[in-house]
């Protein structure tokens, strides 16, 4: 029938001829798979507003597996990302994410929040603070933060490297017993920042120092830990 809902295109997949299959993470139902006919020609009315990183409302049949779309209106198209290879880039990065870590037919309104306020700030503040701060907060939703109050193996607050195998800082001593990167105190105080932060405070992060690759790939890594799937996004930005 005609159902509606609030969504973030996360991927589109040309099916057919002119068609799209899309992914999305819509605020109703979690995660839906869309068929959206005709969108790769050039008259359709609705392929502006069901590119990926683009929030809408849409109108369509909601089936399993595979939902019909009627129509769709942007909400919000994100145009700096559009404009700016590297913030589309980092945003694709928190599409991927959002794509494994979503579930079919699912709401999940935090998640759909998280997702969308940090494409949102993708399009304003630095990106590379932006995909930090999301990926750290999908690790704290997981359960599988990182331990930055100290070495994760014997508490010693004296911390000089992080082992993503361990879940967090490590003191001089312990890493020398497990994998570990040691980073300077710059770079571990705005990595114990992030963690702790949530998204009401990424106008202060964005105040305490740069947020650079090397940052966001630690964070990067520690999803990866877990999640052991490849991150496709994430090899595009890093190569940029
Ligand atoms: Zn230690």
């Amino acid at each position: 029938m005609n159902d509606r809902i609030e969504a973030l295109v996360l991927r589109v997949d040309p099916y057919k001829e002119a068609d799209g299959l899309l992914q999305v993470l819509s605020k109703e139902h979690g995660r839906l798979t869309i068929l959206a006919r005709g969108i790769l020609k050039g008259n359709s009315k609705n392929a502006g507003s069901v590119q990926p990183i683009t929030q809408c409302s849409m109108i369509l049949d909601l089936k399993e597996p595979i939902s019909l779309l009627h129509s769709a209106s942007t909400i919000d198209f994100y145009r700096p990302i559009k404009e700016d290879v590297y913030r589309l880039a980092v945003a694709s990065v928190i599409a991927e994410i959002a794509m494994q870590v979503s579930t079919s037919n699912q709401p999940d309104d935090y998640l759909y929040e998280i997702t969308k306020e940090s494409l949102s700030a993708c399009a304003v503040v630095p990106p590379l603070l932006a995909g930090c701060l999301y990926v750290s907060l999908i690790l704290k939703e997981m359960g599988i933060s990182p331990m930055v109050d100290g070495c994760v193996v014997c508490d010693d607050t004296k911390i000089t490297a992080i082992s993503v195998s361990e879940g967090g800082f490590v003191c001089s001593r312990c890493s020398k017993n497990v994998t570990s990167k040691s980073y300077d105190a710059n770079f571990s105080r705005l990595f114990r920042y992030t963690v702790k932060a949530e998204m009401q405070h990424i106008a202060t992060l964005a105040k305490q120092g740069e947020y650079t690759i090397e940052l966001l790939g630690v964070f990067v890594d520690f999803f990866k830990d877990y999640t052991s799937i490849p991150l496709k996004s994430w090899e595009f930005l890093r190569k940029l």
